[in-house]
């Protein structure tokens, strides 16, 4: 197998046909709010209670969510790899577990995790299924400054060194679902191609940097993915997008 260091980046879109919410709806809602109202720590200074609430349902409703074949496709791509000897890089924007329920393992969650908790007093980062609210307390400090574990726009992602590290030692790139306008995610993909990577792009229509890429994939990446992954553990080249997008 050629390709044997492979890093994914995944976003929203891949979760979509497992009944998850996008990002970017033509409104600009999220789940019928505002992004800044959720998603930026001015939203959460200004109302605490509605944005814990906000995280408090999706953590819930996260609970009957399964994953899909595009998640299982990377984890049946994790194996073939590290049973050749190779590697597969898992980097999402996703705060949701679906690659976990999947079975896919040392996954990079550069935007946290609803299954998460965040003290802002003593940085403690909890594993968390409940849901939270003003009162809730820190089991570290036992301070009452717990809020969700998500980085909001503004913020650093987590993990940017070894993110790095995985973009400048794979040779392969993929972006799966992912619109191409949050950064720094929106941006590994001009690294990887400056570095001399082959890039491809998985997505029901082309990203705010689709033409970064080597090859595009358009359509479901439930459909598209798994026939995507069961091509490259038996070839040595890449599969054009006409075989995988029939
Ligand atoms: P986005 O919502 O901005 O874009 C989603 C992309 O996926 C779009 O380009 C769309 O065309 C594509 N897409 C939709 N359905 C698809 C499918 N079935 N197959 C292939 N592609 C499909 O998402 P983003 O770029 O990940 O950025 C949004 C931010 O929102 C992320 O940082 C993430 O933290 C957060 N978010 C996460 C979740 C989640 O955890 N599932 C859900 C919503 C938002």
């Amino acid at each position: 197998m050629k390709y044997q260091k492979i890093a994914v980046l995944t976003g929203a879109g891949i979760s979509a046909e497992s009944g998850v919410p996008v990002f970017r709806s033509e409104d600009g809602l999220w789940e019928q709010h505002r992004i800044e109202d959720v998603a930026t720590y001015e939203g959460f200074m200004r109302d605490k209670t509605m944005v814990h609430n906000f995280y408090n349902t999706m953590r819930q409703s996260l609970k009957s969510k399964v994953p899909n074949p595009a998640h299982k496709a990377l984890t049946k791509l994790q194996q073939g790899l590290e049973a050749k000897g190779g590697k597969l890089f898992l980097i999402t924007q996703n705060i949701d577990d679906l690659h976990e329920k999947a079975g896919s393992h040392d996954i990079i969650h550069m935007h946290g995790e609803l299954n998460n908790i965040l003290c802002e007093s003593c940085g403690a980062r909890i594993p968390f299924s409940d849901n939270s609210s003003v009162e809730s307390v820190c089991p570290k400090c036992g301070r009452k400054t717990m809020r969700p574990d998500i980085v909001w726009f503004g913020e650093m992602p987590y993990r940017m060194d070894e993110i790095e590290r995985c973009l400048g030692e794979c040779n392969l790139f993929i972006a799966v679902g992912t619109s191409g306008v949050v950064y720094p995610a929106a941006g590994f993909v001009q690294i990887c191609k400056h570095l001399g990577k082959p890039c491809l792009e998985f997505n029901l229509e082309p990203s705010a940097v689709h033409n970064m890429f080597t090859v595009s994939y358009y359509g479901k990446a439930g459909t598209t993915l798994p026939k995507f992954v069961d091509y490259l553990l038996a070839h040595d080249d890449l599969p054009s997008s006409k075989e995988i997008c029939k």
